[in-house]
């Protein structure tokens, strides 16, 4: 390929993270036509990243604005929603399909622009309707608080999903499928979420007129902030004007405390994609009557029996910067093999991205699905510096070397349509020193952990402060279980 197309041709996959896309890949007649923006997107999304940490380098602001640990964390949870979403089958998506071949009321034509600006209105304003829903209805927030549970905002931040929140909340689309062909709404679906990423930085302070229509860096910063005046606000997806005709809209004042009242406090992403999920589980069960059970899944995060649906904005302490967050330091030796080997396992999640595309088994892409949850858990391990991380991890590496030469699901052959070449080779090399390596660092005693404290972003860090919608006042759980509010407020 020419170098000019290979220009034109990244340049056309940057477009698709900001909504911009050629007719070709946005007016396909079929449902099987519609391009995986997702994958294309990916080495874009690196190199984002790596201009945006280049950007807050320059500005002296690195150490607090980026941190490796919590970027492969936040990254990790991108990994597994997409992975979710193909061993599902997208749950959501055959839905609207079958509505939309059962019941609808009206065919708007896929290749015509009128279409396309009737989808980007409705797509846009259904995220609103679902955004809302997921920070104002418990077990919607389940999901979503994977999304908010990072206390750094980067373009990594974006990156952050949950596994369950589509599978939770398709349905809210579905009076699209009355009119609008699923392929058409499965591209304005998949741009809008896309356009988010961007918006995901501290390196761009305003963006002029433009804030009055789009959803910018600054109004999604408020919304990430567990400041009082961001509380349940900006809910927009790519237009701010929902915000502003529904009276959620607040423009950034002073400067943004970032996370959630509830920390999960991990890098483990079964721990970050459900602890909340279990926490509601066992409120749920300690209700005495049906209505406070219904309250414990319906309303509000903030919700206890005798509150208003939302909770009370009096419960929650304000929070002001400076903060700091949690952030245990491990040997730099370690941060460095951990993140790069998450850079090396994006490759076993592009082969089961691309199977999905060309139809893999299922049972082959589950057990090849349960091989990256596993490394995921052990790079979050490692990077907590728990000391069972150095055996998982030897055990980690020895399956790749042995899997990729014995099992057929897991040999380049099959992932990757090529064996014994140079791709293949550099793998192995790369888990076979990576082995000896580690064995080295147990055989020398060599501890992760440098210390057990916090890492100190800023200053002052004013605990569990809660939000209303988003996050849980300190009193909902110490009401109900004096044993769990001895460890909350340690
Ligand atoms: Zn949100
Ligand atoms: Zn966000």
């Amino acid at each position: 390929m020419a170098v000019s197309q290979l220009i034109v041709d990244q340049l056309k996959k940057l477009g698709y993270l900001f909504y911009a896309a050629p007719p070709e890949d946005i007016f396909v007649e079929k449902l099987e036509d519609k391009k995986a923006f997702s994958v294309e997107v990916i080495p874009a999304f690196v190199i984002l990243i790596v201009l945006e940490q280049l950007c807050n380098w320059w500005e002296n602001k690195f150490s607090a604005r980026f941190s490796a640990n919590d970027a492969v964390t936040s990254a990790a949870q991108g990994m597994i929603m997409e992975i979710g979403g193909i061993l599902t089958g997208g749950i959501g998506i055959l839905c609207y399909v079958w509505v939309h071949e059962n019941y609808r009321v009206a065919e708007l034509p896929w290749d015509s622009w009128s279409t396309w600006l009737v989808t980007f209105l409705a797509v846009d304003f259904g995220y609103y309707v679902v955004h809302r829903a997921a920070h104002e209805v418990n077990i919607f927030w389940a999901a979503h608080q994977v999304h908010h549970s990072s206390e750094y905002y980067n373009l990594s931040t974006a990156l952050r999903q949950s596994v369950l929140q589509e599978q939770l909340t398709f349905f809210f689309y579905l009076p699209l499928a009355l009119f609008i062909p699923p392929q058409v709404y499965a591209i304005h679906k998949e741009l809008n979420l896309l356009f988010q990423f961007w918006i995901h930085t501290q390196v761009i302070e305003r963006i002029g007129p433009l804030e009055y229509i789009l959803n910018t860096p600054s109004h999604h910063r408020v919304h990430h902030g567990l400041n009082r005046y961001c509380l349940d606000k900006n809910y927009a997806g790519v237009l701010i004007i929902w915000d502003r005709m529904f009276g959620t809209f607040i423009a950034e004042g002073e400067e943004v405390v970032y996370g959630v009242t509830k920390p999960v406090k991990t890098f483990d992403p079964f721990q970050t994609q459900f602890d909340y999920l279990k926490y509601i589980i066992k409120r749920f069960r300690r209700q005495k009557t049906w209505a406070s059970r219904f309250g414990v899944l319906f309303k509000g995060p903030g919700w206890s029996p005798g509150k208003p649906r939302l909770g009370n904005v009096e419960d929650l302490e304000d929070v002001h910067a400076p903060t700091t967050v949690w952030n245990p330091e491990v040997a730099s030796w370690i941060a460095f093999y951990g993140a790069f080997h998450f850079l090396v396992l994006a490759a076993d999640y592009v082969a089961i991205a691309n199977a999905k595309v060309v139809n893999g088994s299922f049972y082959d892409l589950a057990l090849q699905a349960l091989y990256v949850f596993f490394s995921l858990t052990v790079i979050g391990a490692l990077f907590e510096g728990r000391e069972r991380a150095k055996s998982l991890e030897v055990v980690r590496v020895v399956f790749y070397l042995a899997a990729t030469q014995i099992l057929p699901v897991f040999s380049f052959e099959s992932r990757f349509g090529r064996s014994r070449g140079a791709f293949e080779l550099s793998m192995l090399t790369i888990h076979a020193l990576s082995l000896l390596f580690i064995v080295i660092q147990i055989l020398k005693g060599r501890p992760l952990k440098k210390s057990n404290t916090l890492s100190v972003k800023q200053a002052n860090y004013p605990g569990a402060n809660g939000r209303i919608n988003t996050c849980i006042p300190r009193e909902t759980v110490d009401e109900e279980d004096p044993t769990e509010k001895a460890t909350k407020t340690e």
